[in-house]
């Protein structure tokens, strides 16, 4: 078959299957409220946990920014495009994650493809969760092309981890995980998992893209949540494009693995530093997270409000702490048509189906926001029951 009749019977089998994506145009700025096809939704879809992404002052220093450094960077950071206000941004991410230093890469998925593959070639095993993010999962097919042995392990089993680790012979050993499952909201058990890295001397990789700006005190993420150190060994990947309202990402870790990175790390090396703006913004951003108590505990009421409401319906929610909160729905069209119900009476919750999610467990999943006021989540509450 040539490429063309592939393609197009690949896209007919999508059809076929309902499973053909297409992508919504938003007319307005990311927030509470979506204006799509001239209506406007409650928007439960976003990342936008902090309700960031519109901010009034991070839009202003993104403005102010680009006036004073201009549009672009102009270059990769090695060559020429590593500019005053990245460097800030990276010190300021050091600071605030308590490592010793941070590197900041355009997105998240490249931040962890810089990650993997770079520290794990030939002779190295990664470990990884089996619900871990769509982009760790590429980073180890990288890493296996890199000649390292990748094992993964039942989702937040940290016994089979421990006899994976046990009869591995690998000089180089990597544990690879999601701290917040992008899926289901809940958390790695990062205190055992940093246990098991100390006692088998292997590094731990976190992907921190859901916890950072939310979990622990000041937002400072997950390993701040679980009060765990700023240990040599770990690698801390956080997205700035979710609850830091703008984009990008960084890799905090030692001096060491960080001057590492910066010298071999290939989706580092190979691109176009991000616009300097984006890095004034995200210094604005910064600030407002470490403020932000406020921000955090109307989020967290928000989610309590939520589970509250939810507790006795008909589909159950996961038992996730986290802004991400998936509603059980199990057979796939009903999972859509539930969606599109909701959608109908002006709510926007995205079904997330298999492959996305293991096969029976299509979910409706439901992104708190900051942003959301009580008679928000009481209206998404309100027509659930309706609805069941
Ligand atoms: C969103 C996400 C990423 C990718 O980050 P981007 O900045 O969007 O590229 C990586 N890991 C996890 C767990 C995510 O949810």
């Amino acid at each position: 078959m040539n490429l063309e009749d592939r393609l197009n019977t690949e896209l007919a089998e999508l059809d076929a299957l309902g499973l053909r994506r297409r992508r919504r145009v938003l007319d307005s700025p990311c927030g509470r409220l979506a204006t799509v096809d001239g209506r406007e939704l409650l928007n439960f879809a976003s990342n936008d946990y902090l309700g960031l992404a519109a901010n009034r002052d991070i839009a202003q220093a993104m403005a102010d920014g680009a006036l004073l450094w201009g549009a672009g960077s102009g270059a990769s950071h090695l060559v020429s495009g590593h500019l005053a206000p990245h460097e800030a941004l990276e010190s300021e991410i050091a600071a605030f994650t308590g490592f010793p230093r941070a590197l900041t890469l355009s997105t998240g998925y490249l931040a962890n493809l810089a990650v993997t593959p770079t520290l794990a070639g030939r002779g190295a095993a990664v470990f990884a969760d089996k619900l871990n993010h769509a982009s760790l999962i590429d980073a180890m097919q990288l890493a296996k092309a890199n000649g390292a042995e990748v094992q993964r392990y039942p989702h937040n089993d940290v016994a089979a981890l421990e006899r994976l680790l046990a009869a591995s012979p690998a000089g180089t050993k990597l544990i690879v995980t999601d701290a917040v499952f992008s899926m289901d909201g809940d958390l790695a058990p990062l205190p055992l998992l940093f246990q098991l890295a100390e006692r088998f001397n292997a590094w731990l990789v976190i992907d921190d893209a859901h916890g950072f700006g939310v979990l622990g005190p000041h937002g400072r993420g997950s390993l701040a949540h679980f009060n765990l150190p700023a240990h040599p060994r770990i690698l801390l990947m956080g997205t700035l494009g979710k609850a830091a309202g703008v984009g990008g990402a960084f890799v905090a870790g030692s001096e060491l693995a960080i001057d590492y990175l910066l010298n071999k790390a290939r989706s580092y090396i190979f691109t176009t530093a991000a616009p300097p703006a984006v890095a004034c913004a995200l210094r604005r951003s910064l600030a407002i997270i470490d403020a932000g108590e406020a921000l955090r505990a109307a989020l967290f009421a928000n989610i309590g409000r939520l589970r509250d409401g939810l507790a006795a319906l008909r589909w159950p929610l996961l038992p996730s702490l986290t802004a991400i909160q998936p509603l059980i729905v199990g057979d796939n069209a009903a999972a859509v048509a539930l969606s599109a119900a909701l959608r109908e009476r002006g709510l926007w919750v995205p079904a997330i189906r298999p492959p996305t999610v293991p096969k029976g467990t299509a979910r409706l999943r439901i992104s708190v926001s900051a942003a959301h006021t009580a008679d928000d989540i009481d209206r998404l509450v309100a027509t659930l029951k309706e609805l069941a």
